[in-house]
């Protein structure tokens, strides 16, 4: 064996999801692409706002700026802007201090993560999940155990006080969600903040709660995501602009450290070395630069909704059954056959890819993210008429 040997069990583990990648890649070049609809990915098709063009010229041609190290944190003007943003959401006065810049929630995720855990801690999140939550806990010796949700994936506070114990490090969330959709109500927080404040009280140790929020600003209806910072003191915010300004491959994100967290200092303190020590040394110098001169800015949110409107009825007007997301660009039907990866094979064949529940804790279910032409969605809909009634 020529690699480490927990690598090549991750590998096999999550290898049917590359297979499914793979068969996808190889319709692509029989059919060709075109003919192929495409809703496995999650790498947002609309273009970032006019103001990012305008501000990456401006950064670009700027005599002063340079290409420097910097502090491992950030630049301070950026954490600055940045904490302006928080506070707004937040409804919390946020200071640049309590901010560390990152790359993408991804960085952030791990940087969180590597200065938390001690060998053996828990990780607990509520499933269907983002894959990649079990290898990010892995990397730093923790375990990521997965709490089942509600009908609808809501927040099930019956199973996290079950799940809890004197393992738990951090509860981890992600509202809206990714593979479901589903958004927190601000009732279900304030229920996690007690828990947490109870079990933390019990078992004599700060369990933190680290919302993931990607998605954050792709949201539907006029809902809002509501704050958490009010709603438990020991909890962190982590998020990027990968999906709010069509910026994945830039590679820029930060975590909010809440104002009142317990030993806030230590954690921050913590973060900036752990940034440092992964690799990242400092998240991405132009980009970090170009956000701070767009606050608040987002992608068109509106075209999304169309888009989730468009395949809804697609998928309503064929007999599927899903829960309307509120947030985030993914659907997640309930499979018609009870083995998911099946029916995702049988959608192959109608030249459709998508991703099984399976791969996300959530069997019995498929992903299709909508973050796609107009013109895929509407060439899928012969496609998902046929395949759920071959097999009805
Ligand atoms: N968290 C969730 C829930 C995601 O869906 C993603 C990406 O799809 C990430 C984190 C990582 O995103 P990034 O590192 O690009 O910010």
């Amino acid at each position: 064996m020529t690699i480490a040997k927990h690598i090549a069990e991750a590998l096999q583990a999550s290898s049917w999801i590359r297979k499914m990648f793979e068969e996808g890649t190889v319709l692509k070049a029989r059919h060709g692409a075109e003919r192929v609809c495409d809703f496995t990915l999650g790498n947002p098709n609309l273009p970032p706002p006019e103001s990012f063009k305008k501000a990456l010229a401006q950064v670009a041609l700027d005599p002063a700026i340079d290409h420097a190290y910097m502090s491992n944190a950030g630049y301070p003007e950026t954490r600055q802007a940045v904490a302006g943003q928080v506070s707004r959401e937040q409804n919390r006065p946020v200071s640049g201090d309590d901010i560390v810049m990152t790359c993408g929630a991804a960085g952030g995720l791990n940087v969180i993560l590597k200065a938390i855990l001690n060998p053996g801690e828990t990780v607990l999140t509520p499933a269907p999940y983002f894959v990649e939550y079990r290898f990010y806990v892995e990397n730093h010796g923790g375990r990521l155990v997965t709490v089942p949700t509600t009908a609808g994936f809501g927040l099930d506070l019956e199973a996290l006080a079950r799940a809890i114990d004197e393992k738990t490090r951090a509860v981890l969330i992600n509202s809206p969600n990714n593979p479901t959709g589903a958004l927190y109500p601000a009732t279900a927080l304030s229920g996690l903040g007690q828990l947490l404040a109870e079990k933390s009280r019990a078992y004599g140790r700060n369990i933190y709660l680290i919302a993931d929020e990607p998605y954050r600003d792709i949201v539907y209806d006029h809902v809002i995501v509501p704050p958490i910072f009010d709603k438990y003191a020991d909890s962190i915010v982590v998020t990027s602009y990968s999906k709010t300004l069509s910026l994945p491959g830039e590679r820029l994100g930060f975590v909010a450290v809440n104002p009142d967290l317990a030993h806030k200092k230590d954690l921050l303190a913590a973060m900036v070395f752990t940034n440092r020590v992964l690799g990242f040394v400092n998240a991405p110098a132009l980009m970090q630069r170009v956000v701070a001169r767009m606050p608040g800015e987002r992608v068109d949110v509106g075209q999304y909704a169309r888009k989730k409107e468009m395949l809804c009825d697609i998928l309503t007007e064929c007999g599927y059954q899903f829960t309307p997301p509120a947030g985030a660009f993914y659907l997640f039907p309930k499979s018609p056959l009870a083995d998911d990866v099946d029916f995702v094979r049988r959608l192959q064949q109608e030249l459709i890819l998508a991703v099984p529940g399976s791969g996300f804790g959530g069997p019995g279910y498929f992903r299709l993210a909508f973050c796609v032409d107009d013109r895929t969605i509407e060439n899928a809909a012969p496609g998902f008429k046929k395949a759920i009634q071959a097999v009805q």
